[in-house]
C-alpha cells in the first residue's frame, strides 16, 4: 500500500512560451528558414508529440530521451523499508520484505540486458522517503519508474494484481506490465487505475506502482514470499518492460 497523495504544483505559464514562440516564428520567416525546413519543426516549436506546442517543460526533455540511442534507463523502487514495513501479511510477514525480494530479482534479470541500464531506490532494508525515491529517478533522467508493492485487506479471500499510474504517459507502461502479470502469474485481474500516489505524482517519467498481490491471502502471500514466486513475478514485470520498450521503439 502507498497511501500518501500529493498534487504537483503547476508552474507552467502559458502566455510566456506563446509570445516566445511567436517571436521565434517571425524570426524564422524573416530569415527564410521556415520555408526551407517545411514541417521539420523542432520539438520546441511543436514538432514533438506533446500536443502542447504552447509549453516547453521537462516533459520535452523526456520525449527527446525516448528517441535517442542511449540505453533504456529503468528505476526499480522496492516499496517501504526500514521503519516503514508496509502491509502486514497473513502470517505476520511484512510487505517491505517481498517488495525487496521481487525488486532484487527484477534488477538481476534486467542488468543482463545490454540495452538496459537499471538502478534501485533501495537494495536493502532501509527507509527511503517517497520524495527521495522520485528524486533519484528524476535526477538520473530515468525513462521509466517502476514501484513494487503488495497489498492487504481484512478479508483474506481478496486476491489479485492491481496497477496504478498517475499521468497519461504512464498508462501504456501500466498496461504492458499489468498484462504480463495477469498472463504469467494467474492471479485475479483487479485492473489498472489512475491514482494520485506521491511517488507517481513526483516522478517526471512514465511511472507505475504495482500491487503485486494480497499478502493477507495465504496463497498469494506464499507466492510473494517464495523464491520461485518472486522470480516469476520479476520475470513478468521484466517481460512487460520489454514489451513497453519495443512498443515505443526503444528495443
Ligand atoms: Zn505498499
Amino acid at each position: 500500500m502507498e497511501r500518501q497523495r500529493a498534487t504537483r504544483k503547476s508552474t507552467r505559464f502559458k502566455m510566456i512560451p506563446l509570445v516566445l514562440i511567436a517571436i521565434v516564428v517571425v524570426g524564422l520567416i524573416l530569415s527564410g528558414q521556415l520555408t526551407k525546413q517545411g514541417s521539420g519543426l523542432s520539438p520546441a516549436l511543436g514538432g514533438g508529440k506533446d500536443e502542447g506546442a504552447v509549453h516547453v517543460s521537462s516533459d520535452d526533455e523526456n520525449d527527446e530521451s525516448l528517441t535517442g540511442n542511449d540505453k533504456f534507463k529503468i528505476m526499480i523502487d522496492a516499496g517501504h523499508g526500514g521503519k516503514d514495513p508496509g502491509a502486514e501479511g497473513h502470517s505476520g510477514t511484512f510487505e517491505k520484505v517481498s517488495n525487496l525480494g521481487i525488486a532484487r530479482k527484477l534488477y538481476d534479470i534486467l542488468r543482463n540486458d545490454p540495452s538496459v541500464e537499471v538502478r534501485m531506490t533501495r537494495n536493502d532494508d532501509t527507509f527511503v522517503k517517497l520524495e527521495d525515491r522520485s528524486a533519484m529517478a528524476n535526477d538520473w533522467h530515468a525513462d521509466v519508474f517502476v514501484s513494487i508493492h503488495g497489498n492487504s485487506y481484512e478479508d483474506d479471500s481478496v486476491t489479485g494484481h492491481e496497477t496504478f499510474y498517475r499521468y497519461d504517459n504512464g498508462l501504456p507502461l501500466a498496461e504492458s506490465i499489468h498484462d504480463k502479470l495477469v498472463d504469467e502469474m494467474g492471479f485475479k485481474d483487479r485492473g489498472i487505475r489512475l491514482n494520485e500516489l506521491k511517488v507517481l505524482t513526483l516522478s517526471q517519467m512514465p511511472s507505475v506502482l504495482i500491487e503485486t498481490g494480497y499478502l493477507s491471502n495465504p496463497a498469494e502471500e506464499a507466492t510473494l514470499l517464495s523464491d520461485e514466486g518472486q522470480t516469476r513475478m520479476a520475470q513478468a514485470i521484466a517481460d512487460g518492460l520489454k514489451a513497453y520498450a519495443e512498443n515505443i521503439g526503444r528495443k
